[in-house]
């Protein structure tokens, strides 16, 4: 039997009591280890996170529980190869897929760090300033923001299981509220020993970091008033998510980071721009097999750019090397099990009914790797003309390497199209005409989280496309969840409580 890896909840390490979910190589089909939260006192250990981490947190200033987050940094980089090694064989991903996920994370938690060092020695945050309630200037109202009371329970998806636990804890716990990770349990692994390398170090007050791996049942049961959960996946767990008693009676505050069907779009008259357009379009669709929420889906170029683009992006796919994440000269790992091969496998033959097949990922053989027993697929770029009458593209998002290329006449059919997501992650728009890229940047402000800007002259120095940088937010509306997360010092305010003090100025200014 492979190892069982424990639980952290009530400041101690348990075993839950069953068998256990077996993790498995996607690559090589091997087992290897085991979750299970079979026998947890849930609510007893979200109680010691509540009171025991909860309070001792919040006894710390944002300056000192920045060093914390500093602290942990330095543990994790010391354990990086560990990292790496658990993401290539439970992820299946190439070394620099693992980076964008292991170092993405330490990256994140530095950047939170690094922001509460500024926010110095206080314990709550002051919102706006103070405002006079009537004629007599004594009398005033000051909002401040202070750390919720409860705990933050994160519901994390299988594709970042190091960025998805530092990108919600690095903000919770800076605001000084404890958190309990439940990762998805496909790639469980990589949380859990991330989350033990930082308790074992010592760093964190006792209940203030805690991780159930294995089945969810319970979790959301056992979530009270001051309590928050964040919530990565699919939409229609967001919908169980939101619907239950916590969420909906209780009033614990939700954020849902759901499904997205996010686009690429090349502004018309813009022959420089294409190359930009296609480099990013063939990384986002190749990066971690194309299993990330941020990845292009969808990609509208001007009618008379469709067959030029379409060769462009196809030549780029040809090149990437499918197979083996350990052997060298691969460029694309697998996907995270088989069933998630069946379900990529799936929605390319459901979006092919209306589609052309302009680059067939089967025609890559796969390297080091046995087609019977790897979850290996190469990149599949899909093509229609009719992008009006070919709803599937714009309803479907196939979590793997598959993108779908479609014409527009016009700026305002480009807009309609992009609009056809129904509220999307990101959306990166490609020109050189600072105007129109400003025109159209704004017009999908409202449809999108985030909008990525590429002209010329930032060829090197943008961030990326699908890359989600700590600095800027992170979710989107509608289809996409409703979310936010990250931007900054923004993320914060989900973990804190506004309340209106009207008191005396004498008071206010005491406070
Ligand atoms: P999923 O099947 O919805 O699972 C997500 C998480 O929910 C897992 O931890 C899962 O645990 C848990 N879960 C399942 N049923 C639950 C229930 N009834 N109550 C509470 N928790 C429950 O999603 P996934 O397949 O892991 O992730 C792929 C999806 O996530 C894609 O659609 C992708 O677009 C989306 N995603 C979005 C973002 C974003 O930031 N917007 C980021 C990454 C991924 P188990 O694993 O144990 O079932």
């Amino acid at each position: 039997m492979t190892e069982l890896l424990p639980n952290h909840l009530g400041g101690q390490w348990h075993h839950g009591s069953g068998t256990g979910a077996e993790l498995t190589d996607p690559v090589l089909g091997q087992a290897l280890v085991r979750v299970d939260a079979t026998g947890l006192d849930l609510r007893a250990g979200f109680a010691y996170a509540r009171e025991q981490g909860g309070a001792a947190l919040r006894a710390l200033s944002y300056r000192e529980r920045a060093a914390l987050l500093a602290a942990a940094v330095k543990v994790l980089q010391a354990n990086r190869d560990a990292y790496d090694d658990i993401a290539t064989a439970n992820s299946g991903t190439v070394k620099n897929d693992s980076a964008v996920d292991i170092d993405g994370g330490i990256f994140t938690l530095g950047t939170y760090a690094k922001l509460g060092e500024s926010l110095g020695d206080r314990h709550y945050l002051v919102d706006g300033e103070a405002a006079r309630l009537g004629k007599d200037p004594l009398f005033q109202s000051q909002h401040i923001l202070v750390p919720t009371r409860g705990v933050a329970l994160f519901i994390n998806a299988f594709n970042f299981p190091a960025w998805g636990l530092w990108e919600k804890a690095a903000p919770a716990l800076l605001s000084g509220v404890p958190v309990i990770i439940k990762p998805a349990t496909a790639t469980a692994w990589l949380t859990q020993r991330m989350v033990k390398d930082v308790v074992d170090a010592g760093i964190f007050p006792s209940g203030a970091l805690s991780v159930v791996c294995g089945s969810s049942a319970g979790l959301m049961d056992a979530l009270e008033p001051f309590d928050v959960v964040s919530f990565t996946g699919s939409a229609e767990t967001a919908a169980v998510i939101r619907s239950h008693p916590a969420v909906a009676q209780r009033s614990v505050r939700v954020n849902i980071e759901a499904d997205s069907v996010n686009s690429a779009l090349l502004l018309p008259g813009d022959e420089a721009a294409l190359d930009l357009l296609t480099k990013e379009v063939a990384r986002e669709m190749t990066v971690k097999s194309g299993q990330k929420c941020t990845a292009i889906r969808r990609i509208f170029v001007p009618e008379a750019q469709f067959d030029v683009a379409a060769a462009a992006i196809s030549a780029r796919l040809a090149k990437t090397t499918v197979g083996n994440p350990r052997n060298e000269s691969v460029r694309m790992g697998a996907l995270v099990n088989r069933a998630q091969l069946r379900a990529v496998q799936d929605g390319l033959a459901y979006l092919q009914a209306q589609t052309q097949t302009l680059h067939d990922g089967t025609s890559h053989a796969l390297v080091d790797a046995d087609p019977a027993v790897a979850c290996c697929l190469g990149p599949t770029l899909l093509g229609t003309r009719d992008a009006d009458g070919s709803e599937r593209v714009h309803d479907t998002e196939v979590f793997g390497p598959v993108a779908t290329l479609m014409p527009y006449r016009d700026p305002a059919h480009a807009l309609a199209l992009v609009r056809r997501g129904q509220g999307s992650l990101v959306c990166s728009v490609y020109g050189s005409d600072a105007g129109a890229l400003a025109q159209a940047a704004v017009a999908l402000a409202d449809s999108h989280g985030r909008v990525h800007v590429i002209s010329p002259d930032v060829a090197q120095s943008q961030t990326g496309h699908g890359n989600v940088m700590p600095q800027s937010l992170h979710g989107g509306p509608g289809r996409a969840g409703g979310g936010e997360e990250l931007g900054g010092h923004r993320a914060l305010g989900f973990y804190h409580r506004r309340s209106a003090i009207q008191a005396s100025i004498s008071v206010l200014n005491a406070m």
